[in-house]
């Protein structure tokens, strides 16, 4: 038996913890839904917190979609989602800049989000999103043919469908200059899987231009700090030990939770199975694992906190 604590919930601690709490952080694939299905009770709880006065954010690794993008998705499968309520990946990068007072221009292997996000804070992504086509009739890059950019002085690696082997040049090139800035969105290294196929994540993109080019990135994305950063900037009056983080994976958003002192309870309904959770309280015990991957609390999903 694991002497590490990880309370399951019942209905006399959730009361406590509904009152205890002002600001409720939900991961949104694996704990609202499991792309693209919504999870039984998931509008209900997060309508009924809205009712009693709370602030309920969607906080998410996925850099896909802007702010805006993420609430009218949300609205059209049935949330009630204000764009400042998404905090997503492509916005704390804008954020990340501004807070930085960076000036200059970028390139961006990531999404069309990742230009409109930046574009919203006046910043330049000059090349990477999109389609960078190397013809089929070539086995090898023509280093002369690249067209680099001088004013470049920032990599920023987000979630990007046409990754291939130009755009890891081109970023591991403009990577050679010390002074060139490292942003990530992002590390999980899969999406949300299926039956069908592995999906490999951002993190996997990122392993790439990372080997390539020997620098280490600024991590925005849960875990990391600049994910609470953005949230305790737009809302001054968030009181970590008032917010509680709901997620499930553990890597992410419980240690994110953790590390920022909120509580933090795992839902069992995306990436963490019960099993793999009693293996990381045996490995929690045998110090083989960090005490800050275990959530306080645990419950099977969203549906049983209503
Ligand atoms: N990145 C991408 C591209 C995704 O599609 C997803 C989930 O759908 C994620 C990251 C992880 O998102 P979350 O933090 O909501 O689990
Ligand atoms: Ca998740």
């Amino acid at each position: 038996m694991s002497t590490a604590v990880c309370t399951r919930l019942n209905e006399i601690h959730i009361e406590t913890i509904i009152n205890d709490h002002d600001t409720f952080l939900f991961d949104c694939d694996g704990v609202l839904w499991c792309s693209p299905t919504v999870l039984p009770g998931a509008i209900e709880l997060l309508n009924y917190l809205t009712t009693l006065g709370k602030r309920v954010l969607f906080v998410t690794n996925n850099s896909l979609k802007t702010q805006k993008g993420f609430a009218q998705w949300l609205n059209e499968i049935g949330y009630q989602a204000k764009p400042e309520q998404v905090i997503c990946t492509a916005w704390i990068t804008a954020q990340y800049l501004k807070s930085i007072n960076f000036k200059g221009h970028c390139y961006c292997i990531g999404m069309q989000s990742m230009v409109e996000e930046l574009g919203r804070e006046g910043f330049h992504i000059s090349d990477g999103v999109g389609p960078d086509p190397i013809s089929p009739e070539t086995d090898w890059i023509e280093t002369s043919t690249i067209k680099f950019d001088d004013h470049i002085n920032c990599v920023i690696s987000a979630f990007d469908i046409h990754i291939n082997y130009l755009k890891i040049v081109k970023a591991a090139t403009y990577l050679s200059r010390p002074d060139v800035l490292f942003l990530a969105t992002n590390d999980d290294v899969t999406t949300p899987q299926n039956d069908i196929a592995v999906l490999p994540g951002e993190g996997t993109i990122l392993a790439s231009i990372v080997a390539a080019s020997g620098r280490s990135p600024t991590i925005l994305g849960k875990p990391r700090a600049p994910m609470f950063d953005s949230i305790r900037l737009a809302f001054p009056d968030v009181k970590s030990t008032r917010t509680l983080m709901v997620g499930d994976r553990l890597e992410t958003d419980i240690l994110f939770g953790n590390r920022q002192g909120l509580t933090t309870l795992l839902v069992f309904s995306g990436a963490t199975s019960e099993k793999k959770l009693d293996t990381v309280k045996q490995a929690v015990d045998k110090n083989t694992a960090e005490k800050e991957l275990l959530p306080k609390f645990c419950i099977k999903d969203v549906n049983h906190l209503l």
